[in-house]
């Protein structure tokens, strides 16, 4: 027997309602505002990664599903969807159909993390890019979308955490700070920040074995410069006025290096170590870094499999896809063809019709039918089908009746609406 890899799932039967219902409240929401769906191919090559997401990033250190194909390319399986989004952006020349571009994506994503709750190596985004625009006005669409939709999905028990990285030269003199203040703890920080501090002493901040060093280290909104900081301020008094509710935490980073000025997570309260649901910000560099026009952006992205934890945390109620109405069964060789185009006829009226395929008897159909949980059962018979009739039964309370071939699609209707 064949097992599925590690950090995989097979998503089916009771979860998938669940994925239908953040699919669709996904393209809902955005579709309100005017974002159209693109969908990049699973594997790029691997240089687009490293060129945008980092080097010295723990996705692109330790966590790309990195392989040569048969020409000897070297292809990486997209760890994340910003990336793509924006190579497709500047590859189709997508800025000739007017700024800003508003896009959306729903798909899998890999990373080789150590599994656990809320954490895999195949695993699914939602997310939206916001290309062209450097105004306030862009950074709260998108944490009033990323909000919106967190409230579409019926979701309460969740907080927008919010921070600038402000620019290049800010961060510099960050950094500076930064490597002052960690200097002389060192020796207790964990092996990789060790190497962090050489390479990228900002996600030192982001550790998620030494939280607590992090918490005293300096700010980067003391390193603003003005221009920064008047561009966090205006995104913060506007979510104000919009009265979307925020928290600020000035050590909050980004796990990739393209990030710059606002950017922002969600987090849930009932998910545990593995509490953000999301996370976004800007990227003002990306587009030009891989080779299109200066564009400042930003975007966020969601992991789909946290917000099932999330919605089954808070029980919210989740309407079942309607399957398995009706049962469909017959006996004897002329009722079988007949059977066959009463189910067309019911499935012409939207219900959903399990038709019997099997060479088996009554009872065994029957069997099968409650096993399916199907609420109603036509039985087509050939005595009946003399006197232009079926047998329509509810499953559920053992009724029956028979009706006229001409009755049963309005009949069965009825039925399904009183069950
Ligand atoms: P984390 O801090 O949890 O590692 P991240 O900062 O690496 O998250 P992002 O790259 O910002 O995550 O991706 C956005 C969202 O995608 C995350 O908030 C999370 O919901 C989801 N996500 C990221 N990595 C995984 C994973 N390995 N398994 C499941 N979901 C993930
Ligand atoms: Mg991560």
């Amino acid at each position: 027997m064949y097992k599925k890899i590690k950090g995989t799932e097979d998503i089916y039967g009771k979860d998938i309602k669940y994925w239908y219902y953040i699919e669709k409240v996904a393209r809902e929401t955005v579709r309100l505002y005017g974002y159209h769906e693109i969908r990049t191919p699973i594997f790029e090559q691997t240089e687009l990664f490293v060129r945008s997401v980092g080097k010295e990033t723990d996705i692109v250190q330790k966590e790309m599903y990195t392989f040569e194909d048969k020409g000897g390319r070297s292809i990486t399986l997209r760890p994340e969807g910003t990336a793509p989004t924006i190579r497709a952006f500047v590859e189709n020349s997508m800025v000739a159909t007017g700024l800003p571009k508003r896009l959306f994506y729903i798909g899998p994503m890999f990373r080789y993390e150590r599994p656990q709750l809320g954490r895999q190596r195949q695993f699914h985004q939602f997310g939206i890019e916001l290309i062209g625009s450097s105004s306030p006005l862009a950074d709260t669409e998108v944490i009033l979308i990323a909000d919106k939709f967190m409230k579409k999905l019926g979701l309460v028990d969740y907080e927008i955490i919010i921070n600038s990285l402000g620019c290049e030269k800010d961060r510099q003199e960050y950094k500076k700070a930064l490597k002052e203040y960690y200097a002389n703890i060192l020796d207790k920080v964990c092996d990789d920040c060790k190497k962090r501090y050489n390479t990228n002493v900002l996600r030192l901040l982001d550790c998620k074995i030494d939280v607590n060093y992090a918490k005293n280290a300096p700010k980067i909104t003391d390193f603003l410069c003005d221009d920064c900081r008047k561009h966090y301020q205006e995104t913060k008094s506007i979510l104000e006025e919009l009265e979307i509710k925020y928290k600020e935490e000035p050590r909050l980073v980004r796990g990739l290096d393209y990030y710059n000025g606002v950017i922002f997570e969600i987090h849930h309260g009932k998910l545990g170590a593995q509490s953000a649901v999301g996370g976004g910000g800007r990227y003002d560099k990306l587009v030009k870094e891989l080779g299109g026009p200066n564009t400042p952006s930003l975007g966020f992205a969601m992991g789909i499999e946290r917000l099932i934890i999330a919605l089954k945390n808070e029980n919210v109620p989740i309407k079942e896809v309607k399957n398995n109405e009706i049962y469909v069964a017959h006996l004897g060789e002329k009722a079988r063809v007949v059977a066959l185009e009463i189910s067309e006829e019911l499935r012409e009226n939207s219900i959903s019709v399990v038709y019997n395929t099997m060479e088996r008897g009554l009872s065994a159909q029957l069997k099968h039918a409650a096993r399916l949980k199907c609420k109603l059962c036509i039985i087509v018979g050939e005595n009946e089908l003399e006197r232009d009739v079926v047998v329509l039964r509810n499953l559920e309370t053992g009724d029956q009746v028979e009706i006229e071939r001409d009755f049963i699609a309005g009949t069965a209707k009825e039925w399904l609406s009183e069950s």
